[in-house]
Parts: structure tokens; sequence; C-alpha cells
């Protein structure tokens, strides 16, 4: 994946007709954890409604408490692929956290005449799973989402992606998510989105920011804006190619991480505020 690797020179890739490279751009505006078909629904008619043709739906979920909700898993796939297709999205990033999760999802979209695509996600936490990596490295009908790993050097996290890609699957788009520091201070995690030129500079991957999970509420600055969207301009304009951002219609109602989600009212302007980022590059 490295620019130092001359036989594994990369420009990005195409799937399922939405290019992912280094010099573009696109967003995953969705739900952390799938929960209710009607807030599916309200989410990808909104994404529909703002021309988006990708976003995030979590069915797996990894959390630090055994007592959590777990995420529904293969039981809620026929119906969020179903609603995917019917609103033209064309790429959900999905988080897998076990290699029968990928046999789950590719039964689902092939038994249901695939109508929309996948883009496997690899959370902080498996970072370093590499028996994990090596699974999802092995196939390549589906690209992946690799999150840095949020108490690992840089250097580690791009390890991993050389597992996926020494398996035989450079489809990769590197995620930037923060980094743990004194707990919660004063984001969930230290927002590390200046190292986006970094990966960039480093390899031919794809970068993603994931504004959420990096600041962890609605916390906002004395200007109004919320750190979320700031944190957001802070990425886009160093150049990510990715954004993985959640959104909530009721986030009170969210099974996983509501206090971070944004409204979906606020999906239109968070969407232009992006483009004019992008118009900085
Ligand atoms: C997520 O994106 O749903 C998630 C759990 O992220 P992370 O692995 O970065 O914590």
């Amino acid at each position: 994946l490295g620019r130092h690797r001359d036989d594994r020179r990369l420009s990005g890739f195409t799937y399922n007709g939405v290019e992912f490279s280094q010099d573009n751009l696109n967003v995953f505006a969705g739900l952390c954890a799938v929960d209710v078909p009607e807030h599916v629904e309200i989410l990808m008619q909104a994404l529909e409604d703002n021309g988006q043709v990708c976003t995030r739906m979590g069915a797996y979920k990894p959390r630090t408490n055994p007592y959590s909700f777990q995420g529904h898993g293969k039981g809620c796939l026929p119906w969020v692929f179903e609603k995917a297709g019917k609103h033209g999205i064309k790429v959900i990033a999905m988080e897998i956290t076990h290699e029968s999760h990928i046999e789950e999802i590719d039964t689902c979209l092939e038994k249901l005449g695939r109508p929309t695509g996948v883009m496997l996600q690899v959370g902080t936490r498996n970072t370093q799973n590499f028996e994990l990596l090596k699974a999802i490295g092995r196939q390549n009908t589906y690209p992946v989402l690799l999150k840095r790993g949020f108490g690992i050097t840089l250097n580690e996290s791009l390890n991993a992606a050389e597992y996926l890609a020494s398996e035989g699957n450079a489809h990769v788009v590197f995620c930037l998510r923060g980094m743990k520091t004194e707990a919660g201070q004063p984001h969930r995690n230290m927002v590390d989105f200046a190292h986006v030129p970094t990966v960039k500079r480093l390899t031919r991957m794809p970068v993603c920011i994931d504004p959420s999970h990096s600041v962890g509420s609605r916390d906002q600055a004395p200007d109004g804006i919320l750190d979320v969207m700031h944190a957001t301009a802070q990425g886009v304009i160093a150049g990510a190619n990715m954004v993985l951002v959640d959104f909530h219609p009721k986030p009170e109602k969210a099974l996983v991480d509501g206090p971070q989600a944004l409204l979906m009212h606020e999906l239109p302007a968070y969407l232009e505020d992006i483009r004019l980022c992008h118009d900085t590059w």
C-alpha cells in the first residue's frame, strides 16, 4: 500500500460505481448502530434527498461493556440492504468483528440480488486482530475501511493495512478516528486529523476521517459551531478523502453513541460545509 513499495503502487479503486482515491471525497453519513427500520428509512430518505450514495450502518457493534447493546447482527441485514437499494445507496460502511460476518453479509446480498454494496469496516479495537485482517484480506469482493488503532503508533496501524494488502486485498481506505489520551479530556479522543497529509504522503491509500468517534459529543465552540463540524472542516481542508459521520433522527433513542450524533436537519448545512472545505483543495 505504501509509496515505498513500487510493486504495490495504488491510485485508488472504484467499487460499485463509487470512486475512492486520494483525489476525491466521499461522505458516509449514517447510523452508528442500526436500531429500528423507521430510523433507517428516515436516514436513507434524507441521504437520497441530498444526493448521497454512501452511508454507514452498524450491525455488528464492538462494545466495551458486554451488557451494552451488541447490534442486531445478521438479523437486520435484509431490511437494511433492501432499504439501501430502494434509496440508491451504493456503498454501506459496515463494521465486522468476526470473519464469519463476511459470509453473512455476502449471503444476504446475494439472496437479495445485490441491491447495494458493502465496505467492510475494521474497528479501532481490531486494528491488530491479525487473523481477522488476514481473513478480510483473502477476499476481494468487498473493499475495506481500516480504522487506526487508538493506542498504537501510526506505523503499526499502517502495517495492519499491509496485512490486508499482503493477503491480496489492496482496496483499503485508512481511517483516522482519534487517539486515546487521559479519559475523555476534552474530547472522547484526541483528534488526529493533522495526520491526513502524513498518511497520504506515506501511502497511496485514500484517507478517511471519523469526526464523530474522535470528538464524541455535541459540544460546541464559542462561535456556536459544533466541535464535530470544526473537526470535519479541519480534516477535509487537510485533504481527507472520506468522512464517516454519525447522524440520527432521534439521538435520545439511539442505542449506541447518541450524544455524538448530528441531527437530520443539520445534514444539508453539514454537506455544504464539506463542499466549501473541499473547494479549498
Ligand atoms: C464505529 O465507527 O462504529 C466505531 C465503533 O468506531 P471505532 O472503531 O473507531 O471506535
